[in-house]
């Protein structure tokens, strides 16, 4: 190969924070996987998105945006907050639609944060929240969960000082897998000084059972708080970028000043609209399934010997006993085919986070790990 030069960028050109970044490691692609270990069939149980296909309404629309797509999308979304507004209580004016959950995280961090101000979380959790503060010079003040991976909001609240402003809590926590309980949440956010704002990150809002938080609920209710949740996971559309933040009208004015007009495409605004239209219909068949065979994976986990923390969420993580397992596991179990998610870059280095699939792709998944465990004991 031919060496290419490489340019170098000006000194000093970029910004200083930006060196306590590091690049965000995707799961493997399943054509990757395909390619290097010769495997025709592979199952990718890596990035959360669970097994469903867009709802039929969401196909259909955005096969009849095609050809509109000539134009600019609604840069307000109005269809979308209209609907979004039917289906969490919240009011339109009080909803910003985005390029999911992760674009949001970047408005929000880019509106709030400077340098010398800190964000307040636990770890581990979602990377994105700790990146973005990072990038804006923020600092992040993180509190350990506990032992199986349950929030401690004692401890997080115990992070919150005078320059703290925004306390993040994502529930279920991605990658642990636990969701907080409505009332201590209620307690936490009381407790909270005046001076911040909490965010409440609900990315798997839809697997929670009856009885837990309800972050519209409380943005409703007039709760100065921010909640983030997303069409990437229950609904099917994690390649159309679309999710949606809901809090006081003054967070969300504020947040049109920093977002791009156009974050939100036209075939993503239909497919979210659509979505919502048939959610009645498809959405408690679709977490049924999922929590039936989370279930089902937790139990194969155990009868391997592996404990699973307890999950509310589509996924399920166990630790390994240390880093160096975690990478061997995960390495054996991609030369069978099986693309997990090791979480080093989640603050959890010795565990594997799996993704609840189909049936048949959670069995192909057992399996795999049950060679690879054997394997591991002959050596
Ligand atoms: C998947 C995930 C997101 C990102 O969702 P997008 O809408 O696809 O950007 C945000 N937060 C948590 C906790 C997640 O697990």
């Amino acid at each position: 190969m031919r060496p290419s030069p490489v340019p170098a960028l000006p000194p000093g050109l970029v910004r200083p924070a930006l060196d306590g970044i590091s690049a965000y490691e995707p799961g493997r692609p399943i054509d990757d996987v395909r390619r290097q270990y010769g495997i025709d069939s592979v199952v990718k149980l890596a990035s959360n998105e669970g097994p469903h296909e867009p709802m039929p309404a969401a196909v259909a629309a955005i096969r009849a945006s095609a050809e509109g797509v000539r134009m600019y999308p609604d840069p307000g979304a109005w269809a979308l907050r209209d609907a979004l507004e039917g289906h969490t209580g919240v009011p339109a004016t009080q909803i910003l639609p985005g390029a999911g959950i992760d674009g949001l995280i970047a408005l929000v961090c880019a509106a709030i944060l400077y340098p010398g101000d800190e964000l307040a979380m636990a770890w581990p959790s979602f990377m994105s929240w700790r990146q973005q503060a990072i990038a804006r010079g923020a600092t992040v003040r993180t509190a350990a969960l506990r032992e199986d991976g349950a929030y401690d909001l004692e401890a997080l609240a115990a992070v919150v000082g005078p320059r703290t402003k925004l306390v993040v809590v994502v529930s279920p926590n991605n990658p642990t897998g636990q969701a907080v309980d409505a009332g201590e949440l209620t307690a936490f956010l009381d407790g909270l000084p005046a001076h911040v704002l909490p965010v409440l990150d609900e990315a798997y809002f839809e697997y929670l059972p009856a009885g837990g938080h309800d972050g519209a609920a409380a943005v409703a209710a007039g709760r100065p708080l921010a909640v983030v949740r997303t069409f990437s996971k229950a609904f099917g559309l994690a390649g159309l970028r679309v999710g949606y933040l809901m809090g006081p009208e003054a967070l969300i004015r504020t947040l049109g000043l920093v977002r791009s007009v156009f974050d939100v495409s036209a075939p993503a605004q239909a497919a979210a609209v659509a979505s919502l239209g048939e959610a009645p219909s498809q959405l408690s068949g679709r977490v049924k399934l999922i929590t039936e065979q989370r279930a089902v994976v937790a139990e194969g986990l155990r009868d391997l010997g592996l404990t699973t923390l307890p999950s509310a969420a589509n996924f399920l993580t166990f630790p390994t006993g240390s880093p160096e397992r975690a990478a061997a596991l995960n390495g054996a179990l991609l030369e069978r085919g099986v693309i997990v998610r090791p979480l080093g870059a989640f603050g959890a280095p010795e565990s594997i986070r799996v993704t609840i699939g189909w049936p048949h792709e959670n069995t192909r998944f057992l399996q795999a790990l049950a060679e690879v465990l054997q394997a591991e004991q002959a050596e």
